[in-house]
């Protein structure tokens, strides 16, 4: 724990990182009230579109170091990207600050969206995914995001166990990632997910989604480095197939 929060304060994001620049976009606000931003690159160029999201789970500080480098590699140089990215960068700044997997209802936001299988489950849990599918301003934002922007490939990092799990049709691409990251490739975490973001865009909506479990607790300056080649191989392979 210790390390954890000396590693997260080796990160000075989001205050001087996410104002470093205007074209950071307000999306609305969280359950407690800290703003929610996104940013688009390449957003006036026709390339295939991906959505990469971090920070879903407030304490999952390795997804925060990858999301930080890759904005400062790719901010300015967005040209050398293949696709059109949204990219949200902390999806949940209330657990962010209070370091803290839920939102500040104590929903987690990974089990809130409006599937099919959403269950409520209990208040004060781990997994508790709150009073109705789609109660939290976080989970509206996503989901406005995923079905007006239609991103062709979803990417969500988070941190836990290593692993490319993959929901809907996103072999490909977690097979290209594996060959720059050799983490396994999963379809099932092992446990239930009701109410994820897999199941509403990966199985619902037949999105290639991949959640991205960076080892947890590994040094943070280690993530970038490690998961780079990765990730910018899914969105090379994307562009690949939509030219073909
Ligand atoms: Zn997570």
């Amino acid at each position: 724990m210790d390390s954890e929060v000396k590693d997260f304060q080796r990160y000075p994001y989001p205050e001087h990182f996410l104002f470093r620049s205007p074209p950071f976009h307000v999306e609305g606000q969280s359950a407690g009230g800290h703003d929610i931003f996104s940013l688009k690159l390449n957003a006036a160029r026709k390339l295939p579109r991906a959505l990469l999201i971090a920070g879903v789970h407030g304490n999952e500080t390795e997804s925060h170091a990858f999301i930080h480098d890759f904005l400062e590699e790719f901010q300015d140089s967005e040209h050398k990207l293949p696709v059109e990215l949204y990219v949200l960068p902390n999806l949940n700044p209330d657990g962010f600050f209070a370091f803290t997997r839920q939102n500040a209802n104590g929903v987690d936001l990974n089990r809130n969206m409006k599937t099919k299988d959403w269950q409520p489950g209990i208040p004060g849990d781990r997994y508790y995914g709150g009073s109705y599918p789609e109660s939290e301003n976080e989970t509206k934002i996503l989901t406005r995001i995923i079905l007006n922007f239609k991103p062709q490939l979803i990417i969500s990092l988070h941190s836990w166990k290593p692993m490319i799990n993959i929901n809907g049709p996103a072999h490909p691409f977690a097979e290209a990632m594996a060959g720059k990251l050799t983490y396994p490739i999963t379809e099932d975490v092992g446990y239930p997910t009701p109410g994820s973001l897999g199941t509403f865009a990966g199985w619902e909506r037949q999105i290639p989604t991949i959640t991205l479990e960076i080892e947890r607790g590994m040094s943070l300056q280690k993530v970038y480095p490690l998961c780079r080649d990765a990730v910018l191989e899914a969105f090379f392979l994307l562009a690949r197939l939509q030219s073909s």
